[in-house]
């Protein structure tokens, strides 16, 4: 197939930072089109002026970026735009919409209608006391010249609707197989402000068709705009797009995926210290399964498998457990020096100390196998910064003797008094501490336990041996010291 036969899209509104939805449809676009060799294009319907915000466009290039999904054609975060279908800012597309508009108008496709909200507001609520579904009457639909001046000198407000004809609309989705729709139900719609403003599914219609945008790849929540599409679509005399309706990411709870259950935005993971390969592996699953063992891909590796057409009807379940597994997956193949370099920022805004890098790297790595997102860094490893609390009792391990345990952690004090500093290693650590307790005969738990907590002052945490070995012969000797035990 040829470079430009498929083109796709995403259309995002800049309307809030990038949402997880719109980055699943980007990235099923991305793999759709990069298996073809088709073309990828991000357009920003910005038309809904009183709720797009420049700094949202911003958010969403920026997220894309840093997802790693790089597309063909659109705006891009130097404020320029690439690709020859532009401009891609539906705002900057009067003139393109223009023609078309007034094409509709002339072949009386599409009428003036002067009807108030109140009096739709009235029209509607009539409808609905009768038990119909409610639907706009076509009160203007027939207006003859005299009476369009009328309601002109009045200083009425006018918007454009298309004239729906009476059919029923089949279309086959990729995912959803054939949708059927009887039009009968909608009513005339209202396609535009005037003649240079489209609303929504006109503007859609003739974008995709002057973007030449082959296949309509976005998610379930459109479905009822389809139909109004198509109508629009052949109206004009466009061919009509493949249509492939991603199914809806639901909270965990299987409602409908909510921010006040779940956090939305691509920036809420990024900020929490989930990885961009863990966020888009993630996704690739939300609504698609490889039906391998494997579940862990890069973004190469996927363009491979994905198939648009396995994609699941059924809603998609956001499931955090799995994020913080494929999450933990990418941070384990993190280099130590990428590993520190991620987790710095966090680290330094819990207000650790983290002046010795060396330090630093070392305390973090042997968390490194057990994180699952690089905002609970910190927690994990304040004690290799920061002075220790803790209850006393914890010291005691299981049901042993207080007494016993006063004195293992002597034997401990000095068993790090006598190592030098210069064999002071996790592993000497070790050999050292189990000859002891082999030598004298001690239990285990009975010794590890209480050095773990007097150097931790936590129930979990790497082994004492790592700790001891990272935290250097001063500060094992003092934390020993300061348990109320001596
Ligand atoms: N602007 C729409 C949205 O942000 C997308 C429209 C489309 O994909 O057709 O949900």
């Amino acid at each position: 197939m040829n470079k430009n036969e498929v083109r796709v899209r995403i259309a995002p509104s800049p309307t809030g930072p990038l949402h997880l939805g719109t980055a699943r449809s980007a990235l099923y676009n991305y793999l759709f089109a990069k298996q073809i060799d088709g073309t990828f294009v991000l357009r920003i319907e910005d038309t809904d002026l009183e709720r797009s915000e420049e700094k949202y466009t911003k958010q969403i290039i920026e997220g894309l970026e840093w997802l790693g999904i790089e597309y063909d054609e659109g705006p891009t975060s130097d404020g320029k735009e690439k690709g020859d279908y532009g401009p891609y800012f539906q705002t900057k597309r009067t003139k393109v919409y223009e023609k078309y508009i007034q094409k509709l108008l002339d072949e009386d496709e599409a009428y003036y209608c002067f009807c108030s909200k109140d009096e739709l507001d009235a029209e509607r609520k009539a409808m609905e006391e009768k038990g119909k579904a409610p639907k706009y009457s076509g009160k203007c639909a027939h207006l003859s010249g005299e009476e369009k001046e009328a309601y002109k000198k009045e200083g009425r407000n006018s918007i454009i609707r298309y004239r729906v004809p009476d059919k029923t609309i089949t279309f086959k989705d990729t995912i959803r197989g054939e949708v059927t729709f009887e039009t009968k139900l909608l009513g005339d719609i209202s396609i535009a402000r005037d003649v240079k403003t489209p609303l929504y599914n006109l503007a859609v219609v003739i974008d995709d068709y002057t973007m030449e945008i082959s296949h309509v790849i976005r998610g379930e929540d459109h479905l009822s705009n389809t139909p109004k599409q198509i109508l629009l679509t052949e109206a004009l005399g466009f061919p009509v797009p493949q249509f492939a309706h991603l199914p809806l990411i639901l909270n965990e709870d299987k409602t409908k995926l909510s921010k006040r259950k779940t956090k939305v935005t691509v920036d809420d993971y990024k900020e929490e210290g989930y990885l961009p390969g863990a966020i888009l592996n993630f996704i690739l699953l939300l609504g698609w399964n490889p039906k391998t063992e494997e579940e862990i891909f890069t973004l190469e590796q996927m363009t491979k498998i994905f198939n648009i057409g396995g994609v699941h009807k059924g809603g998609a379940v956001f499931a955090t457990d799995k994020l913080d597994w494929i999450n933990a997956q990418y941070l384990r193949k993190l280099s130590a020096d990428e590993f520190l370099e991620l987790a710095m920022p966090y680290l330094e805004k819990a207000g650790l100390d983290v002046s010795n890098k060396e330090y630093v790297k070392k305390a973090i790595l042997l968390e490194q196998e057990r994180i699952k997102k690089l905002s609970d860094l910190p927690e994990m490893v304040k004690f290799f910064f920061q002075d220790i609390s803790y209850d006393p009792k914890l010291l005691v391990w299981k049901k042993s003797d207080p007494e016993v345990i006063k004195a293992n952690l002597k034997i401990a004090l000095e068993f790090f008094e006598s190592l030098d500093e210069k064999d002071w290693t996790e592993s000497t650590i070790e050999k050292g501490l189990m000859k002891l307790i082999e030598e004298k005969g001690l239990k285990n738990g009975e010794i590890l336990w209480p050095i773990r907590v007097a150097l931790t002052g936590k129930e979990k945490s790497p082994s004492p041996f790592e700790v001891a070995g990272v935290l250097g012969k001063e500060r094992v000797m003092e934390r020993i010291n300061d348990t109320n035990f001596n």
